[in-house]
């Protein structure tokens, strides 16, 4: 974005302020939001520049009405209008439709200075489809495309990628947020200093195997909780009681593990704390991960697993994490979440570089109050998690081609 020449330049500006609501539709989290004002303010400190901004929120087509019609009370962008107002300290003007007459007229008029929030792309199932036409009719609205939307990066949808195939490469280019996404990333892609260690958690293995596979090829360490890690121990021969398993997934989990062999250092929890019930009030014991009584279910890493990692992890000069440790949404599951997250903060205080995934990783981190300790939280859960895999994004592709 700093390479283009902006002045006097109507930008398109797709972000991602796909933020989450609460019932009566108030924002209850505007970070991504708040991550875009430094692009929109950037484009509007050139002389003449305005922008048209195109998003999405939610999923509306998948959750329509019981009538069968588009939620427009649910997933309307107006909601957001307010509050990046609010940020901007400017007004921000909004269009009823992304497509038609009036966004046309709207963006024709848009005067040097102002701002244009077009409605929901995602109203039209041409959004997802990738459609070409839709694609070029958005691509009317400005001189110059940019892609800041760094949370649907990894989907090629026609705001997100097609879109860029109608500007010339000296017409388009990532936003502030996306590029801060990529730098970040290339710290572990290229390159990273060493020990790098990656601890990967959350629920189920089928989400990360990918990951998993491709990680070992650059990681020194590899450790492994959640309810993910139980899959892996009953591959291995464990017990697990009633633990979260994928059983489908037994034989895959011990190909990784043999792959893994000897090539990484790889972590498993050697003991759990283990529940009766899958609720807060449950009674809990803490036992070996691999020998778990019938009727249990660990929901935990125990304390011998946490002395484990954090010793690893206090070795490490590059760590990136994926996934609770836990059922860290319940107070009495969440100790390994929190003294790993701790622990990261503390080896990053000492010079260590620390990437956080988005989703869960990121709510935990939040929720632990850490985020400001840790070198980078991303936006983006499934954006950096095939960004990790090592795949090319479609919205990045988009912008570096042609
Ligand atoms: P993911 O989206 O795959 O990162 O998974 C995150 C979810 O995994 C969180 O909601 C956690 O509560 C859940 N989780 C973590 N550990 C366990 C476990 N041992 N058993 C069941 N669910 C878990």
């Amino acid at each position: 974005m700093q390479l283009l020449n902006l002045n006097g330049k109507k930008i398109i500006l797709r972000v991602d302020f796909n933020v989450p609501m609460d019932k009566d539709q108030n924002i209850t989290d505007n970070s991504r939001i708040k991550e875009c004002v430094a692009t929109i303010n950037y484009i509007l400190d050139h002389v003449g520049t305005s922008i048209v901004l195109l998003s999405h929120l939610g999923r509306p087509l998948k959750k329509l009405t019981p009538e069968g019609n588009i939620d427009t009370k649910t997933f309307t962008l107006k909601n957001t209008v307010a509050c990046l107002s609010e940020l901007l300290n400017r007004p921000v003007q909004f269009c009823p439709d992304c497509i038609g007459a009036e966004a046309d007229k709207k963006a024709k008029e848009l005067a040097p200075g102002e701002i244009l929030l077009m409605e929901n792309t995602r109203f039209h199932a041409e959004e997802e489809k990738g459609d070409e036409q839709f694609a070029e009719q958005l691509s009317t609205y400005g001189d110059i495309y940019l892609n800041d939307a760094f949370g649907t990066a990894h989907r090629a949808h026609a705001s997100t990628a097609v879109i860029a195939q109608y500007f010339p490469r000296s017409k388009k280019g990532f936003g502030f947020l996306m590029k801060r996404e990529l730098d970040n990333a290339k710290k572990l892609l290229i390159n990273p200093e060493r020990p790098y260690t990656a601890i990967i958690g959350g629920a189920k293995v089928s989400d990360k195997i990918l990951l998993l596979e491709k990680i070992i090829d650059s990681v020194d360490n590899l450790i492994i909780g959640g309810g993910m890690a139980y899959t892996l121990i009953k591959a291995q021969g464990g017990k697990i009681g009633s633990s979260l398993v994928e059983e489908e997934r037994l034989d895959v989990a011990r190909q990784f593990l043999e792959k893994a062999k000897g090539r990484i250092n790889l972590y498993l929890p050697e003991d759990s704390v283990i529940a009766d019930k899958f609720t807060a009030e449950a009674n809990t014991q803490i036992v070996d991960s691999d020998n778990i009584p019938d009727g249990w279910m660990g929901l935990d890493i125990g304390p011998k697993a946490i002395e484990a990692f954090v010793k690893v992890i206090s070795k490490s000069r590059s760590i990136m994490w994926n996934g609770p440790m836990g059922v860290f949404e319940m107070k009495p599951f969440a100790a390994g979440t929190v003294a790993i997250a701790k622990e990261i903060a503390e080896e990053t205080a000492t010079g260590a570089f620390s990437l956080i995934g988005g989703g869960d990783s990121a709510a935990a981190i939040h929720q632990i109050g850490l985020t400001s300790q840790v070198s980078f939280v991303s936006t983006g859960g499934g954006a950096m998690l095939e960004l990790l895999e090592g795949k090319v994004l479609p919205g990045v592709k988009a912008i570096l081609e042609g």
